[in-house]
């Protein structure tokens, strides 16, 4: 891999995979995939993405192996307060967060457990692969009890008697029912992000990483986006835009025949879901349009 190709890191296989690869995919790179399934050579830009494990790509970004990664903030928060422990600066720098890898680092008790509220916390043993966030969170409430760092199977460490309680990854929950454990607390709310290396790169490389980030924002914006049109009566404009979620400045379009009604057609940077549809046809509007927006650029 020449040293003028953006690296990207992304989960090798995990939550974070598929809709990681779709973001590229989305920005324009096509890609074929390595032999050995570890590197995914773009062939139409300068970036290659590395397949590693979650885990591992801050520490990738950081040693400048790679330039950009995609991971959970619950992984880069837990490294922020790594480095913050030695008082030093993360050596990787967070540039947007991404829609997508929603979940959120949660306390959860077993059933039988008596919960009622942050002090039933006291002198407990909470099983966790997150000590240091936990460890904030507990430091800030003024309560003490005792991390059991652990690196995975947290959801077992009640049952198998190493914990009174855990404080884990959850997004459905179902898997906290299946191991008859009960949400508490959310101590952080988690999503996928995009961080970069602090180090300078040559000027051909960061041009092309800064068109990749502009793409990516773009890709971000226009996932929820719609491109709406109707037909309303002049009179009921103020209404209508006023129902119209995210839109900022629609284009107003003359009628042929018709000084009353006009057409307007704005974009609206959040879904149009059916109900704004039946509110818009009430305020007076008509032959209403909404399509999806492939690509944005502001
Ligand atoms: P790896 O082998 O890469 O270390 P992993 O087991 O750590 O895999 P996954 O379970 O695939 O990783 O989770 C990857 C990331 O997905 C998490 O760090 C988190 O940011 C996000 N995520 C979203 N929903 C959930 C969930 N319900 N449970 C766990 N992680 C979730
Ligand atoms: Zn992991």
């Amino acid at each position: 891999m020449s040293p003028e190709r953006i690296k990207l890191a992304i989960q090798k296989s995990g939550r974070l995979t598929d809709q990681s690869l779709e973001l590229v995919t989305r920005c324009g790179l096509k890609y074929s995939r390595g032999k050995d399934q570890l590197v995914c050579y773009g062939e139409n830009l300068p970036l290659d993405i590395l397949l590693v494990r979650d885990d591992d790509i801050p520490g990738l970004v950081q040693d400048d192996v790679c330039d950009l990664g995609i991971v959970g903030l619950n992984v880069i928060e837990e490294k922020r307060l790594e480095f913050a422990a030695r008082a030093t600066a993360p050596p990787f720098e967070q540039v947007m967060t991404l829609d997508f890898g929603r979940c959120r680092l949660a306390l959860a008790v077993p059933e039988e457990f008596d919960y009622g509220g942050p002090a039933a916390l006291r002198g407990r043993r909470i099983a966790t692969s997150y000590p240091r966030i936990l460890g904030r969170w507990l430091a800030t409430r003024g309560l003490e009890a005792d991390i059991v760092a652990l690196s995975g199977a947290v959801e077992i460490a009640p049952r198998l008697g190493r914990a009174d309680l855990i404080c884990d990854l959850v997004s459905s929950g179902s898997t906290l029912a299946a191991n008859r454990l009960r949400e508490v607390e959310t101590v952080l709310d988690s999503q996928a992000a995009l961080i970069r290396t602090p180090v300078p790169v040559s000027s051909a490389k960061r041009e092309w990483m800064e068109r990749l980030l502009v793409r990516m924002d773009g890709v971000q914006q226009v996932r929820e986006s719609k491109y709406i049109m109707l037909h309303a009566p002049r009179a009921a404009l103020p209404r209508i835009t006023a129902l119209l979620p995210g839109s900022e400045h629609p284009t107003i379009l003359p009628l042929e025949g018709t000084d009353e009604k006009v057409a307007l057609h704005a974009v609206c940077r959040e879904n149009v879901f059916w109900e704004t549809l039946e509110s818009l046809k009430a305020a007076g509007a008509s032959a209403i349009l909404v399509l999806p927006v492939e690509k944005m650029l502001a």
